[in-house]
């Protein structure tokens, strides 16, 4: 299906939208990004992913183009036109294209911001066929630069990692700094010991994951027991289980880290109760 998408102001069906080759974001990975999820043709959590967006934009001098009802209802808009049900917004802001290729920033006032959205349809996002088998990690060193908490599109290691797991028949990668899991490719990493559910804690060192917060608020809500700390990857091997968060796969389960198995290699209790819970929440919040 053609889809619509939305470029600088217009929506276009998506053979029609092109980005200048001067954009710094396609010559230096000079942008950041987002991706909410659509469940139900609604957003979940929106305004948690415009504030990270913000903070992005600080950290990097720049501004949001729109403001925030209009980017919310660009990304309604975008639902409507494609209608989709299960699947994600992703969204994308580069400081733009100025006439050359300089390494300094373009004067904002002479060379404005690129802005592009597009939908991406995922049926089965909410019933998915691999939360009920769980996933298969390998852990590789984190080589990635140190400001992850900004959420820019410079994402080659995290897909080389991704082919990596790919190569060695695992779906992901979990990265690790000084033997601690810092997080996977494009998700938070937590385990469970004990009935104890442990994950990284904020830092730059990490992506502040929507989805982990959001996941960690229902996860205390519901009266279980959480630690933010580090944990090894000697620690997360004999964990009773484990899982990633993310706007795309929102509680996944984990079963095999490095060819050990968590468990008795089936989707934990706690993952597949936080996964439930999650979505029965979205459904009621999203909008
Ligand atoms: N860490 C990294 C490195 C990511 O790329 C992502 C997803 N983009 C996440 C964590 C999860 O963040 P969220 O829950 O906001 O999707």
């Amino acid at each position: 299906m053609m889809r619509t998408v939305y470029i600088n102001g217009d929506y276009l069906p998506e053979n029609e939208a092109k980005v200048s080759i001067f954009d710094r974001g396609f010559l230096m990975a000079d942008g950041v990004y987002e991706v909410t999820s659509v469940i139900d043709s609604k957003l979940v959590d929106f305004d948690r992913h415009v504030t990270r967006l913000q903070r992005s934009l600080k950290e990097l001098e720049m501004k949001l183009p729109l403001s925030v009802r209009e980017l919310l209802e660009v990304h309604q808009e975008l639902v409507r036109a494609n209608r989709l049900e299960e699947g994600l917004v992703y969204l994308q802001i580069t400081r733009g294209a100025p006439p050359e290729r300089d390494f300094s920033f373009p004067n904002p006032d002479e060379t404005p911001q690129t802005i592009v959205l597009f939908t991406q349809s995922k049926p089965g996002l909410t019933d998915s066929p691999l939360a009920k088998q769980g996933i298969k990690v390998i852990s590789i060193d984190d080589i990635r630069w140190g400001r992850r908490d900004i959420k820019t599109v410079q994402l080659l290691y995290p897909s080389m990692g991704k082919m990596m797991a790919l190569k060695s028949g695992a779906d992901d990668a979990w990265m690790l700094q000084d033997g601690y899991v810092t997080e996977g490719t494009s998700n938070n990493a937590f385990i469970v010991k004990n009935k104890k559910i442990i994950t990284r804690p904020l830092s730059n060192k990490i992506l502040h994951g929507i989805t982990r917060a959001s996941v960690m608020r229902f996860a205390k809500e519901s009266q279980m027991e959480l630690v933010e700390r580090c944990f090894s990857i000697e620690e997360a091997k004999a964990a009773d289980e484990a899982f990633i968060t993310s706007a795309s796969n929102f509680v996944m389960p984990v079963v095999e880290i490095d060819g050990v198995t968590l468990g008795d290699g089936t989707p934990g209790l706690v993952a597949t109760r936080l996964r439930e819970i999650y979505i029965s929440e979205c459904r009621k919040q999203a909008k």
